[in-house]
Protein backbone atom coordinates (compact mmCIF):
# COMPACT_ATOMS: atom_id res chain seq x y z
CA UNK A 1 0.00 0.00 0.00
CA UNK A 2 1.25 3.12 -0.74
CA UNK A 3 1.78 6.29 1.58
CA UNK A 4 1.00 8.43 -1.53
CA UNK A 5 -1.54 7.71 -4.45
CA UNK A 6 -1.97 10.61 -6.75
CA UNK A 7 -4.09 9.82 -9.97
CA UNK A 8 -4.97 11.80 -13.07
CA UNK A 9 -4.35 14.90 -11.27
CA UNK A 10 -5.12 18.15 -12.50
CA UNK A 11 -4.98 21.42 -12.00
CA UNK A 12 -5.41 24.89 -13.90
CA UNK A 13 -4.79 28.53 -12.73
CA UNK A 14 -7.44 30.14 -15.30
CA UNK A 15 -6.84 28.84 -18.37
CA UNK A 16 -3.50 27.12 -17.59
CA UNK A 17 -3.40 23.43 -17.06
CA UNK A 18 -0.23 23.22 -14.92
CA UNK A 19 -0.65 19.91 -13.29
CA UNK A 20 -2.13 17.16 -16.44
CA UNK A 21 -2.52 13.88 -15.20
CA UNK A 22 -0.17 12.99 -12.51
CA UNK A 23 0.25 9.67 -11.42
CA UNK A 24 2.26 8.86 -8.95
CA UNK A 25 2.70 6.47 -5.63
CA UNK A 26 5.09 6.86 -3.13
CA UNK A 27 5.75 3.54 -0.72
CA UNK A 28 5.99 4.17 2.95
CA UNK A 29 9.70 5.46 3.80
CA UNK A 30 10.85 6.14 -0.11
CA UNK A 31 12.74 8.98 -0.72
CA UNK A 32 11.42 10.62 -3.98
CA UNK A 33 13.58 13.30 -5.17
CA UNK A 34 11.56 15.64 -8.19
CA UNK A 35 13.31 17.69 -10.96
CA UNK A 36 12.07 19.59 -13.47
CA UNK A 37 12.51 22.82 -14.98
CA UNK A 38 11.08 25.86 -13.59
CA UNK A 39 7.48 26.46 -14.19
CA UNK A 40 7.12 22.33 -14.74
CA UNK A 41 4.69 22.13 -11.92
CA UNK A 42 6.78 20.86 -9.37
CA UNK A 43 5.64 23.20 -6.24
CA UNK A 44 1.97 23.10 -7.32
CA UNK A 45 2.44 19.08 -7.29
CA UNK A 46 3.61 19.72 -3.85
CA UNK A 47 1.09 22.48 -2.68
CA UNK A 48 -1.67 19.86 -4.01
CA UNK A 49 -0.53 16.98 -1.65
CA UNK A 50 -0.37 19.46 1.62
CA UNK A 51 -3.82 21.19 0.45
CA UNK A 52 -2.62 24.20 -0.13
CA UNK A 53 -4.04 24.39 -3.77
CA UNK A 54 -7.52 22.80 -4.46
CA UNK A 55 -7.35 20.26 -7.37
CA UNK A 56 -9.58 20.17 -10.78
CA UNK A 57 -9.45 16.89 -11.26
CA UNK A 58 -8.34 13.47 -10.04
CA UNK A 59 -7.61 12.51 -6.87
CA UNK A 60 -4.36 12.52 -3.74
CA UNK A 61 -4.28 9.73 -0.95
CA UNK A 62 -2.09 10.47 1.94
CA UNK A 63 -1.44 8.61 4.57
CA UNK A 64 -4.88 6.99 3.85
CA UNK A 65 -7.09 10.47 3.41
CA UNK A 66 -8.17 11.65 0.88
CA UNK A 67 -6.94 14.87 -0.02
CA UNK A 68 -9.86 17.49 0.38
CA UNK A 69 -11.25 20.62 2.02
CA UNK A 70 -12.86 18.59 4.54
CA UNK A 71 -10.19 16.53 5.74
CA UNK A 72 -7.36 19.32 5.32
CA UNK A 73 -6.65 19.68 8.98
CA UNK A 74 -6.46 15.55 9.00
CA UNK A 75 -3.85 15.69 6.43
CA UNK A 76 -1.53 18.40 7.67
CA UNK A 77 -1.03 16.49 11.22
CA UNK A 78 -0.02 13.59 8.30
CA UNK A 79 2.21 15.67 5.93
CA UNK A 80 4.66 18.52 6.50
CA UNK A 81 5.76 21.24 4.77
CA UNK A 82 8.93 22.90 4.77
CA UNK A 83 9.54 25.73 2.49
CA UNK A 84 12.59 27.41 0.63
CA UNK A 85 12.14 30.65 2.51
CA UNK A 86 12.40 29.55 6.65
CA UNK A 87 9.14 31.46 7.77
CA UNK A 88 10.38 31.44 11.53
CA UNK A 89 8.38 33.45 13.68
CA UNK A 90 11.02 36.53 14.42
CA UNK A 91 9.70 37.15 18.03
CA UNK A 92 10.32 33.63 19.39
CA UNK A 93 13.59 31.57 20.07
CA UNK A 94 14.19 28.96 18.44
CA UNK A 95 13.21 26.76 20.60
CA UNK A 96 9.94 28.07 21.24
CA UNK A 97 9.35 28.30 17.39
CA UNK A 98 9.99 24.75 17.09
CA UNK A 99 7.61 24.34 20.62
CA UNK A 100 5.02 26.59 19.47
CA UNK A 101 3.28 25.14 16.53
CA UNK A 102 2.87 21.24 18.69
CA UNK A 103 0.97 23.41 21.60
CA UNK A 104 -1.50 24.83 19.18
CA UNK A 105 -1.56 22.10 16.93
CA UNK A 106 -1.29 19.19 19.54
CA UNK A 107 -2.45 20.90 22.43
CA UNK A 108 0.75 19.68 23.92
CA UNK A 109 1.89 20.65 27.53
CA UNK A 110 4.53 23.48 27.40
CA UNK A 111 6.72 21.66 29.40
CA UNK A 112 6.40 18.51 27.39
CA UNK A 113 6.68 20.57 23.86
CA UNK A 114 9.71 22.44 25.09
CA UNK A 115 11.31 19.36 25.53
CA UNK A 116 10.77 17.71 22.52
CA UNK A 117 11.85 20.76 20.66
CA UNK A 118 15.45 21.01 22.76
CA UNK A 119 15.74 17.18 21.80
CA UNK A 120 15.12 18.26 18.15
CA UNK A 121 17.30 20.88 18.00
CA UNK A 122 20.27 18.77 19.45
CA UNK A 123 18.76 16.27 16.16
CA UNK A 124 19.30 19.08 13.67
CA UNK A 125 22.56 20.13 15.65
CA UNK A 126 21.54 23.81 16.83
CA UNK A 127 21.31 22.58 20.84
CA UNK A 128 23.92 25.77 21.26
CA UNK A 129 21.22 28.26 19.55
CA UNK A 130 18.05 26.99 21.29
CA UNK A 131 17.70 30.76 22.49
CA UNK A 132 18.82 32.70 20.26
CA UNK A 133 16.27 34.37 18.28
CA UNK A 134 16.06 33.93 14.31
CA UNK A 135 17.68 37.17 13.23
CA UNK A 136 21.22 36.11 15.01
CA UNK A 137 20.72 32.68 13.38
CA UNK A 138 22.32 31.95 9.47
CA UNK A 139 20.36 30.55 6.36
CA UNK A 140 21.74 27.57 7.27
CA UNK A 141 20.60 27.68 11.10
CA UNK A 142 17.29 28.63 10.31
CA UNK A 143 16.26 26.45 7.94
CA UNK A 144 17.41 23.58 10.33
CA UNK A 145 14.97 25.11 12.68
CA UNK A 146 12.19 25.16 10.29
CA UNK A 147 13.12 21.17 9.40
CA UNK A 148 12.90 20.55 13.44
CA UNK A 149 9.77 22.48 14.16
CA UNK A 150 7.84 20.47 11.18
CA UNK A 151 9.31 17.34 12.70
CA UNK A 152 7.93 18.13 15.93
CA UNK A 153 4.31 17.53 14.22
CA UNK A 154 5.53 14.38 13.94
CA UNK A 155 4.68 14.26 10.26
CA UNK A 156 4.12 10.32 8.43
CA UNK A 157 5.02 12.57 4.76
CA UNK A 158 7.98 15.20 5.03
CA UNK A 159 7.44 17.67 1.56
CA UNK A 160 10.67 20.14 1.15
CA UNK A 161 10.54 22.31 -1.70
CA UNK A 162 14.24 23.74 -2.84
CA UNK A 163 14.87 24.03 0.78
CA UNK A 164 18.24 24.65 0.08
CA UNK A 165 18.14 27.33 -2.82
CA UNK A 166 17.59 30.90 -0.55
CA UNK A 167 20.46 29.66 1.22
CA UNK A 168 24.49 30.61 0.85
CA UNK A 169 26.76 28.02 -0.76
CA UNK A 170 28.43 27.52 2.14
CA UNK A 171 25.16 26.82 3.93
CA UNK A 172 23.75 24.43 1.94
CA UNK A 173 25.82 21.35 2.83
CA UNK A 174 24.52 21.51 6.20
CA UNK A 175 20.78 21.63 5.69
CA UNK A 176 21.17 18.72 3.03
CA UNK A 177 22.90 16.71 5.96
CA UNK A 178 19.71 16.99 8.36
CA UNK A 179 17.96 15.70 5.03
CA UNK A 180 20.00 12.86 4.61
CA UNK A 181 20.10 11.56 8.13
CA UNK A 182 16.17 11.77 7.89
CA UNK A 183 16.06 9.64 4.73
CA UNK A 184 18.24 7.12 6.34
CA UNK A 185 16.09 7.06 9.51
CA UNK A 186 12.77 5.89 6.91
CA UNK A 187 10.97 9.06 7.13
CA UNK A 188 9.07 9.47 3.63
CA UNK A 189 10.27 11.94 1.95
CA UNK A 190 9.16 14.13 -1.43
CA UNK A 191 12.06 16.90 -2.16
CA UNK A 192 11.68 18.87 -4.96
CA UNK A 193 15.76 19.73 -5.46
CA UNK A 194 18.36 20.90 -7.86
CA UNK A 195 20.97 19.57 -6.23
CA UNK A 196 21.58 16.82 -7.88
CA UNK A 197 24.73 14.96 -6.39
CA UNK A 198 22.17 14.96 -3.65
CA UNK A 199 19.40 13.20 -5.14
CA UNK A 200 21.83 10.99 -6.38
CA UNK A 201 23.39 9.95 -2.85
CA UNK A 202 20.00 10.41 -0.89
CA UNK A 203 17.30 9.83 -3.01
CA UNK A 204 15.36 6.38 -3.96
CA UNK A 205 13.87 7.39 -7.02
CA UNK A 206 13.71 10.62 -9.57
CA UNK A 207 10.69 12.15 -10.56
CA UNK A 208 11.22 14.14 -13.79
CA UNK A 209 8.37 16.55 -14.54
CA UNK A 210 7.52 18.30 -17.47
CA UNK A 211 4.65 20.66 -18.97
CA UNK A 212 2.77 19.39 -16.05
CA UNK A 213 3.53 15.56 -16.18
CA UNK A 214 5.64 13.05 -14.97
CA UNK A 215 7.74 12.17 -17.81
CA UNK A 216 10.00 9.98 -16.49
CA UNK A 217 10.99 8.40 -12.90
CA UNK A 218 13.49 5.76 -12.19
CA UNK A 219 16.51 5.06 -10.07
CA UNK A 220 18.91 8.34 -9.96
CA UNK A 221 21.60 6.57 -11.56
CA UNK A 222 19.74 5.46 -14.25
CA UNK A 223 17.54 8.68 -15.25
CA UNK A 224 20.75 11.16 -14.62
CA UNK A 225 23.41 9.04 -16.91
CA UNK A 226 20.83 7.39 -18.96
CA UNK A 227 17.72 9.75 -19.79
CA UNK A 228 15.47 7.92 -22.14
CA UNK A 229 13.39 11.06 -23.01
CA UNK A 230 14.21 13.83 -25.18
CA UNK A 231 12.87 16.45 -22.43
CA UNK A 232 15.10 14.87 -19.81
CA UNK A 233 18.35 14.42 -22.24
CA UNK A 234 18.00 18.21 -22.69
CA UNK A 235 17.20 18.56 -18.85
CA UNK A 236 20.59 16.52 -17.90
CA UNK A 237 22.53 18.61 -20.45
CA UNK A 238 21.07 22.03 -19.31
CA UNK A 239 22.40 21.12 -15.28
CA UNK A 240 26.28 19.78 -16.54
P1 LIG B 1 7.93 24.81 -10.55
O1 LIG B 1 7.86 24.66 -9.07
O2 LIG B 1 8.23 23.52 -11.27
O3 LIG B 1 8.87 25.90 -10.98
P2 LIG B 1 5.23 25.80 -10.29
O4 LIG B 1 4.43 24.65 -9.77
O5 LIG B 1 5.63 26.84 -9.32
O6 LIG B 1 6.49 25.23 -11.08
O7 LIG B 1 4.42 26.53 -11.43
C1 LIG B 1 3.88 25.84 -12.52
C2 LIG B 1 3.16 26.85 -13.40
O8 LIG B 1 2.03 27.33 -12.71
C3 LIG B 1 3.97 28.05 -13.79
O9 LIG B 1 3.66 28.39 -15.11
C4 LIG B 1 3.51 29.10 -12.83
O10 LIG B 1 3.65 30.38 -13.40
C5 LIG B 1 2.06 28.75 -12.63
N1 LIG B 1 1.55 29.13 -11.31
C6 LIG B 1 2.01 28.67 -10.12
N2 LIG B 1 1.31 29.20 -9.09
C7 LIG B 1 0.38 30.01 -9.65
C8 LIG B 1 -0.67 30.85 -9.13
N3 LIG B 1 -0.89 30.91 -7.80
N4 LIG B 1 -1.41 31.53 -10.01
C9 LIG B 1 -1.21 31.43 -11.34
N5 LIG B 1 -0.25 30.68 -11.89
C10 LIG B 1 0.55 29.98 -11.07
MG1 LIG C 1 8.91 25.58 -7.54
Amino acid sequence: MPIVEISCLRKQFGQATVLDGVDLQVAEGEVVAIIGRSGSGKSTLLRCINGLERIDGGSIVADGMQVQPSSLRAVRRSVGMIFQSFNLFAHLSALENVALPQMVIHRTPKAVARANAARLLERVGLSARADAYPAKLSGGQQQRVAIARALALEPRILLCDEITSALDPEMVGEVLDVVAELARGGMTMMLVTHEMGFARQAADRLVFMHAGKVCEQGTPGAMLDHPATQPLQQFVQSIR
